[in-house]
């Protein structure tokens, strides 16, 4: 793998994350980077380090990046787009991903008030004029960025 400014990696190391899965992390000597004018705008504090998924699964992830550019996939997924910022808001706001009760009947009217929570907050942020806000781009997008 070579860096923005040409140095190559140093080491391809087999290891596991956080949630146990395979990975392979990916380290950029300390004698190239600590000098490197740039190490600020790069990964890693001391020298730059990746963590990658192995190579089929890699594949499969950039294969689907590359679905996702398709017309037909914004076409199926501009259908979802709104429900997913509806389930972050209620997850993030109310709780959404547990039932504070038990048995579905009490479940649902829970569901039918969440619903009917998020109606008002958002006609009270349209009614103050606030905007939905844009999606972060992601730490690996800003590192592509950097590099081009
Ligand atoms: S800090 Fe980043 S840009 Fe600089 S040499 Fe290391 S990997 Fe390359």
């Amino acid at each position: 793998m070579t860096c923005p400014q040409g140095k190559t990696s140093s080491s391809w190391t087999p290891a596991h994350d956080g949630k146990n899965r395979d990975v392979i992390k990916v380290k950029f000597a300390q004698s190239d980077c600590r000098p490197c004018l740039h190490r600020a705008d790069c990964t890693g504090h001391t020298r730059r380090t990746l963590t990658l998924r192995p190579q089929d699964q890699m594949e499969a992830l950039l294969a689907a990046r590359q679905n996702e550019q398709t017309a037909t996939f914004r076409g199926y997924y501009r259908q979802r787009a709104g429900i997913e910022g509806t389930h972050s808001q209620a997850t993030r706001t109310m709780g959404l991903r547990r039932s504070r009760y038990i048995g579905l009947r009490k479940t649902h009217l829970a569901h039918v008030a969440t619903a009917t929570a998020i109606n008002l907050l958002r006609v009270d942020a349209w009614v103050r004029g606030e905007l939905p806000s844009q999606t972060r781009p992601s730490p690996l997008r800003m590192a592509f960025a950097l590099a081009a």
